[in-house]
């Protein structure tokens, strides 16, 4: 058994290799990865448990990693840890043994106040960490522990459950640092890290843009309403220099057809108008969704400079213009 310190100091050690692993959480990790590649003072550790949910080592006492599985696409939200009224997120017990290990070991990460690592399935075997998470409370008559990202595990989901302001504050946190980049994962896989519109393959410079923004602040967007487009294509898109129609052709802006510029302009965006997206999901519900790209489409049609109507989308400092994800 780790003591508490080396607890500490192993889970500080699998943050910091998910980190570079991931490249600071831009690309997702394999199942394989996390049962095999990380060691801590010269011991292979696996992050998440071969089967259940809750990774709880034996070495340890308490819970190192909570997995979210990933489950196949055409339902609006893929996961069930849906937020209680408080706006934070809810894990479920392993079963309905409050006194099973992999329970307990929650409960003793709690009690220490100690970071967990969350796994969100975007692809069967495929994951994208979310660290840290706390848990900050338990619901024993509902199975389930009560969930808080970064920043917001001193609150008492408890006391202030009933407060409209902590709610939307703990939603757009949960949002920004789960949703976003859960919905990243899952975009970028369903078009194997390219841009939809010139197929480019930097993750680096990929976004998973919203083809209409995600208002439903509980909600993660489902992959039907993203693309996945380089940095330039997701500016130009948002900004109504471009548009994708709901059969998947680029439409460029008349004005910047009739500009003469260099090799961005010509290449980059004039050489699109007409063309059909180069790189769609191979899933069919995966793929844009019709109406969606209707609304966005119309409103280029419509008034093309204001394609994208900057309508507030639920968090401070981030509106319907800026669709990028970030980290
Ligand atoms: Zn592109």
């Amino acid at each position: 058994m780790l003591t508490r310190q080396e607890d500490l100091e192993l889970r500080n050690a699998a943050m910091t290799w998910l980190e570079v692993r991931t490249q600071d959480g831009l690309n997702p990790i394999g199942y394989e990865d996390l049962l095999q590649d990380f060691y801590f003072r010269g011991e292979r550790r696996a992050l998440k448990d071969r089967q259940a949910g809750i990774c709880k080592p034996a070495v340890l006492e308490t819970a190192l990693s909570i997995t979210t599985t990933y489950r196949a696409e055409g339902k609006e939200r893929p996961y069930d840890d849906a937020p209680g009224p408080d706006g934070l997120l809810r894990y479920k017990w392993h079963k309905t043994d409050p006194n099973h290990a992999h329970n307990r070991g929650l409960r003793e990460a709690m009690a220490r106040g100690l970071p967990l690592i969350w796994f969100w399935g975007i692809a069967p075997g495929l994951y994208k960490p979310i660290f840290p998470v706390y848990l900050v409370a338990e619901e024993p008559e509902l199975h389930q522990f009560v969930v808080a990202t970064d920043g917001l595990q001193n609150f008492e989901s408890s006391g202030l459950g009933g407060e409209e302001a902590f709610r939307e504050y703990a939603e757009s946190k949960t949002k920004r640092r789960i949703h976003q980049p859960v919905f990243r994962g899952l975009v970028m896989q369903a078009y194997e890290t390219r841009c939809a519109m010139c197929n480019l393959r930097h993750s680096a410079l990929l976004d998973a843009a919203h083809i209409v923004p995600d208002r439903d602040e509980r909600g993660i967007a489902a992959v039907r309403n993203g693309l996945a487009l380089c940095k330039i294509h997701h500016a130009a898109y948002d900004a109504g220099i471009l548009a994708v129609t709901p059969d998947l052709k680029i439409e460029v802006r008349e004005d910047i057809l009739d500009e003469v510029d260099g090799p961005i302009l010509e290449h980059g965006l004039k050489r699109l108008h007409g063309e059909e997206l180069r790189k769609v999901p191979k899933r069919r519900s995966d793929r844009p969704d019709r109406d969606l790209l209707a609304v966005h489409y119309e409103e280029f049609v419509r008034a093309p400079s204001a394609a994208a109507p900057r309508i507030d989308i639920g968090f401070p400092g981030l509106t319907a213009g800026d669709r990028t994800v970030p980290q």
